[in-house]
Formats: structure tokens, sequence, C-alpha cells
């Protein structure tokens, strides 16, 4: 860990002289008031856990990994308040205290009168979609995520992807890179018919995009659309404070407009909202569905007895409720989401000036290596994204995620195999959980696997389960 400080003299970082801060430090609003010990194993080690786990660092124990960037969901760190908060919870099967204390915070933040908890986001998505969509529907959405996807399409529906062209070019500079195309979807609407489109949905910010901001002037255009035809508008909000801060800070007439103004207009324009609160409600396990429409409302929480629980707790404990609460209006100060964009940004511009392929502009949450470009003799057949995945573990300890043909390629009915037009690898920050100093040595193992990358192997597949492959999937390295 000696050069980044000191070795290269472009790099405007100098912690030995104290001068010059270089990109601008992110510098943390909080300081540390518990610690969890974390440790590099030895190379061997790390090695032979490799192996046991079919190259799939899914199946790594969590112990066994010095910096885990695998994702920001579920990850944070919570406040002193948030803990203090669970301390309070009201474990009443039927109208909690906490539960009035949740549903008045979503209800103030987002504006929709009805709030109804789940257990995490995806049975948001299961609980809206069962109600809403039936076979040889479609949905549009400017990306689906993952779950969210296979939510649709266990319906027996179609996941329509209507994000613009430009979110498919790594380093297209846009603002709005997570904007849906709302030609694509006039388009769409034209040909399935509105009848076939029960929902659209616009997830905020864009994480199978790469965590790339909707604009409010394309949330505006889109709500339009879809109130011209009568279909629902939901955003997947997972989020939807990383967003608003994205538009003070990007979208012209934001700039003096508070982050809870900013929000409350987004939501708006929308009839409601599925919610992983693991992401921007700074909790570790919730979720909700929030929304304007009785009748709606109604009917998922007939569908939610059966599923996750009586409405005022829906899979959750009367503290979850009382975390998420105290998150959600922790997630709206500036001072934090400054902190986490730029933290994120500082990442990113660390691999840049080493020379790293990331894809620009930063995202909310993570950085994307563009794999292809830093190891173009690996075909997309043999897991590029992969090879770079398994290198930070072996080289540094360190877990991401890949996010291309590992998790998405698939076999056509003639047997061929169909690969995503991205091969990325994902840094996920979690949220409140990592220094400076951290980053830097993500930064300095890149660099180091940058330079041998020549070297770096491509892997075939040994087992594959028959749904999201990338969770248990188990490999082999080729030689
Ligand atoms: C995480 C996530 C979900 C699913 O939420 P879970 O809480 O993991 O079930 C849905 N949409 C987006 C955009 C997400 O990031």
């Amino acid at each position: 860990m000696s050069g980044i400080f000191s070795r290269n003299p472009t790099n405007r970082l100098n912690l030995i002289t104290g001068k010059v801060l270089p990109m601008r430090l992110p510098l943390e609003p909080y300081k540390i008031k518990m610690v969890e010990p974390i440790q590099l194993l030895p190379r061997e080690e790390r090695e032979r856990l490799l192996r046991e786990a079919g190259f799939n660092v899914f199946k790594i124990p969590a112990a066994a990994v010095f910096i885990d960037l695998l994702t920001d969901s579920g990850t944070p760190a919570m406040s002193e308040h948030q803990w203090a908060a669970l301390l309070q919870g009201d474990e009443a099967y039927a109208q909690s205290r906490s539960f009035f204390r949740f549903q008045e915070t979503v209800r103030s933040i987002t504006g929709f009168p009805h709030v109804i908890p789940t257990h995490q986001g995806r049975a948001a998505e299961h609980i809206l979609f069962t109600v809403l969509v039936k076979s040889g529907d479609v949905v549009p959405n400017n990306i689906h995520f993952d779950t969210t996807r296979a939510n649709v399409e266990y319906l027996g529906a179609t996941a329509l992807d209507c994000v613009i062209d430009d979110a498919y070019d790594p380093y297209r500079e846009h603002p709005f890179k997570g904007n849906m195309d709302v030609a694509k979807l006039q388009q769409a609407i034209r040909t399935y018919g509105r009848e076939r489109i029960p929902l659209v949905m616009l997830t905020i910010t864009n994480n199978s995009g790469g965590g790339q901001p909707v604009s409010m002037e394309n949330i505006r255009q889109v709500s339009r659309i879809c109130r011209e035809y009568r279909i629902p508008l939901f955003f997947d909000a997972a989020r939807f404070a990383e967003n608003s801060y994205f538009i003070q800070q990007r979208e012209a007439g934001y700039q003096n407009k508070s982050i809870p103004q900013i929000v409350r207009e987004m939501f708006s324009y929308v009839d409601g909202c599925t919610m992983s609160a693991k992401k921007d409600a700074l909790v570790n396990i919730g979720g909700f569905l929030a929304l304007r429409d009785e009748g709606l409302a109604q009917r998922i929480k007939e569908l939610l007895v059966l599923k996750e629980g009586f409405p005022t707790y829906g899979g959750l404990s009367g503290r979850d409720m009382e975390a998420m609460a105290t998150g959600l209006q922790e997630v709206l100060q500036e001072s934090y989401l400054k902190h986490r964009v730029e933290q994120v940004a500082y990442l990113g511009g660390l691999l840049q000036e080493r020379g790293l392929p990331v894809l620009k502009p930063f995202g909310g949450h993570a950085i994307y290596l563009d794999a292809r470009a830093m190891v173009p003799h690996i075909p997309q057949s043999q897991f590029p994204g992969q090879a770079i995945v398994v290198a930070l573990y072996r080289e540094g300890g360190i877990r991401a995620v890949e996010i291309g043909s590992l998790m998405f390629a698939r076999r056509t009915d003639s047997g061929n195999w169909e690969f995503p037009r991205m091969e990325l690898v994902r840094l996920a920050i979690p949220r409140r959980v990592y220094t400076v100093s951290h980053l830097a040595f993500v930064a300095e193992t890149l660099e180091t696997i940058r330079r041998r990358s020549s070297r770096l192997k491509g892997f075939r597949i040994r087992y594959e389960p028959e749904f999201l492959r990338h969770f248990t999937v188990e490999l082999e390295e080729l030689a």
C-alpha cells in the first residue's frame, strides 16, 4: 500500500505533506463509534476458498472477505439514532405505534396515502405484479433490475427495457443516463396496446444501467404519457434520495431546491412505488409499497396478509419499521448525500487516474469496470467480468460482482448463446461503511490487476441452476 499517496506525481492526493487535496476528499460526515474487525487472509487461504467456492464469490464466507463491495443492499452502517429507535420498537401484532411512525414518515416524504410494509423490495414487486400483471402483458421500465425482471417473467409477462440508447455506451457522458426513451415507450404502447401494459416503471437511480439518475424532466414526460393512456406509473424507488441529489446537482432549476422538495416533486408525478429499504432507507432489511389508489391498496393488502403478514407489519418487526423511519429521514440530509455521491466518485477518480476503464459518468452507488476493455483476450463466452472479480479476491480479498454474461447470457432455442451488450464488474459501495483508505486500497489492487491483466484467464461453467444463475453457479478456470 505504499504507492497511492506518494508514488505518482500526477496524483494530487498527498497525505504525507498534507498539501493540495486532489479530487475533493469525500469527508465523512460522521465518526466511528463501534468497529467491526476485518482481516486480509493469506493468499494461499484465499486461493483455496476460491476453488472451494467454484470461483463464485457469492459462496465465499463473508468473514474471509477483506473489503466487501458485493452490494450496497442491506449493508449500511446504521446511525446511533437508528440503533436507539430499534429499542423503541412496538411489537404489537396489529396497529403498532412503530407502524404509524413509519407510515407517517413515508407519507410525508412521498405524499402517498397508502403505505404497505414488506420484508424487502422483491416482495413488494411480487405482490404488486401479482395484483396487476397477467400472462402476455408487457411491463416497460428504463432497465428492469434483476429481481424485477424475474418477477415480471415469473407471471408470464415481458419485461421491456426502454432506456435511452446512450445508457449502453459505457463512456458517454450524459447527466441523466438513466432516462427512459419516451419514443421507445410510445412505440411499445402502440405495438402492444394499452390493455397489455398494466403499468410502467421507472427505476431511480437506474441500478442495472450503472446507478445512473433519471431527470425530473424525464419523469414528467413519462408521467404525461402514462396519464394520457391511463397507465399507472410506479417508481422502483430503491435509490430515490441519490436520484434527487443528482437532480439538485445537475438539472437546471433545482440548485436551490431542498432534497425533500425535490423528492416530493419526483413522487408527485407517479402513482406509487416499490421500495427496497435496504438501499436508501439505510437499513439491513425491509421494504415497502406506497401508492395513491385506495382500491389497488386494498387488493394488495389482501395478498399481503397471505404472503407477508398483517398490513401493519408485512414481514417486518416493529423495530425494523422504527429503523426504516429514522433511516428515511437521515438519507435526505444533504451532508449525507453529498458524501455518499462524492465517495463513489472518489473511487471512480482514483481508478480513472490509474488507467482503468470505468463507466462514465460515475453512478450513485457503485463504480463499474468495463471488463471487455480490461481483458480483451477473454471472449464473452468465457466470462471476462468474472475473471476480474476472481482477480480482485485473489489479489486483495476484495469482493465485487460480475454484471455481464455470467448474470445475463442466455441459451436461445437453437442452443446458441445470446450475450448481453456490456460486460461489467460492479464495485458497490456500502453506505457509511468504508473509509478513504479502504477505497485507496481497492484502487491500488486494481492497478496491480490491470498491469498483469493479460495473464488473467477465462472460465467455464461446471454447474448452473435454472434461475438467477450467478448466485449459485460453479466455475472452472480455463488453462
Ligand atoms: C435491490 C433492488 C431491488 C430488490 O430489492 P430487495 O430488497 O433486494 O428484494 C429492486 N430494484 C432495485 C433497483 C434494487 O436495487
